[in-house]
Order: structure tokens, then C-alpha cells, then sequence
């Protein structure tokens, strides 16, 4: 199969609501440019300097999305373009994107990156620190975060019935969420879950956002 009828095929498997974030890290621009030629006009990427030079590199109506653990002395790289960042897990962080947007005198989109999988090495806030952050008076006063939904990661594991429920926790948490914290803010609306692995159980149990990465680009180095 080539790589323009393996991205046709995926395609059809991703339906009119959900959309396709194309998670191009470690490939390099030229082959980023041969999937926008097939119409794809958003890219993931987890490191903010290659983020960076590739926004730069190419075409300008790209939606650029962060989805990797982001460090407090990188959101600058970002904060300027950045369409979506999928991976805030701390009041930390978004302190530092509320400086760097207000610098750049943008709002810069977020979701908190929520922990369902059972892996160590996974990010995300627990529930309950969720809860605490939406509820902090520092984070209440921000002007230049808009909180747009969650994220999250379903563990690696060959169990279906594991990552469905995983899945199914973490859309329960954004439906609890948004009806506590953002049920008149319409720009509350995406779920990130699903990747190469597992997007399809995740779209069955309501992802709005895939992040797709070796189904598409093939494997990374
Ligand atoms: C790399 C990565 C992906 C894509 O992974 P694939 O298995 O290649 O689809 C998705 N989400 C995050 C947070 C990633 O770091």
C-alpha cells in the first residue's frame, strides 16, 4: 500500500465529527508536505523547537498542535501560533502560558491532559487535581488560557476491554467537567483520546480529536 492510500483508508474510518490530528514528530518537513498535499492541514508535534522550525518551514495555514509533556521554558516557541495545546497538566504551566499569551496578545487554546492509564510513565492529572486547578482563584482570573476541553492517554495493552474503559472514564470526566465548570462556554468541546492503537474505541466512546502518528507516517526512527 502506499502511504497516500494508507491516509485514504484511514480517512474513511474517521467520521465527519471526530477530527484528524496527523502527529508528524521526527519526520521531516518534505514528507509533512506530501500529506498536506493530500489535503491534511492538521499536524501534532511533541517537541516545541521542531514545532517550531517546521510552522516555519511550512504552508502558513497548517493548524499546529502541541501534544507532548511540554516544559515551562519552551512554551515560548509556541505561544505565538500554537492552534491547540493538548498536554497542560499543571497550574504551573498554564501560569506560564497566560505570560507568554498575554506577551503575544493571543489566547492560546489548552486542554488538561487528565491520567486514565495505569502506566507510571503517563502524564496527566488525577481527577481530583483537575478539579483543584479548575477551581483555583489564580486560574479563575486568567485572560489568556482558554480551557477547551481534556486529554488523555489509555494504556498500552492488547486488552480492549481495559482501554474502552479507560476511554469511557475519561469521557465521563469531560461530560462532568463541562457541565460543572463550562456549560455556558462553547468553546469547551473537544476530547482528545485515541491514537494509531486504539482511535476506533475511542471514537466509539466519543473522542472529537485522534492523534495518529505511525498509522499514517509509518514508524518513527
Ligand atoms: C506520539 C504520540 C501520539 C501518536 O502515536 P501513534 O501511536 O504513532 O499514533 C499520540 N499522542 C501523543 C501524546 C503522542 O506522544
Amino acid at each position: 500500500m502506499t502511504k497516500k492510500e494508507r491516509l485514504h483508508r484511514l480517512l474513511e474510518k474517521i467520521p465527519a465529527h471526530v477530527t484528524l490530528v496527523a502527529v508528524s514528530k521526527y519526520h521531516p518537513a518534505d514528507l509533512i508536505q506530501e500529506f498536506y498535499d493530500e489535503g491534511i492541514r492538521v499536524f501534532g508535534e511533541s517537541r516545541p523547537q521542531e514545532l517550531k522550525e517546521k510552522q516555519q518551514l511550512l504552508p502558513k495555514d497548517i493548524e499546529w498542535h502541541m501534544i507532548g509533556n511540554l516544559q515551562k521554558n519552551k512554551v515560548k516557541y509556541i505561544a505565538p501560533f500554537v492552534h491547540l495545546i493538548h498536554s497542560v497538566d499543571s497550574l504551573g504551566l498554564l501560569k506560564v502560558i497566560e505570560k507568554e499569551g498575554q506577551k503575544n496578545k493571543r489566547i492560546v487554546p489548552c486542554l488538561l491532559q487528565v491520567k486514565i492509564a495505569t502506566e507510571e510513565s503517563k502524564a496527566g492529572l488525577s481527577k481530583a487535581a483537575l478539579i483543584e486547578l479548575l477551581t483555583d482563584a489564580e486560574y479563575v482570573q486568567m485572560e489568556y488560557v482558554q480551557i477547551c476541553g481534556i486529554m488523555g492517554m489509555a494504556t498500552h495493552t492488547p486488552d480492549s476491554k481495559q482501554v474502552q474503559a479507560e476511554f469511557r472514564k475519561l469521557k465521563q470526566i469531560y461530560e462532568e467537567v463541562k457541565h460543572d465548570f463550562f456549560s455556558d462556554k462553547d468553546h469547551f468541546q473537544h476530547l482528545s483520546m485515541g491514537m494509531s492503537n486504539d482511535y476506533q474505541l475511542a471514537i466509539a466512546e466519543g473522542s472529537t480529536l485522534v492523534r495518529i502518528g505511525s498509522a499514517i507516517f509509518g514508524d518513527r526512527d
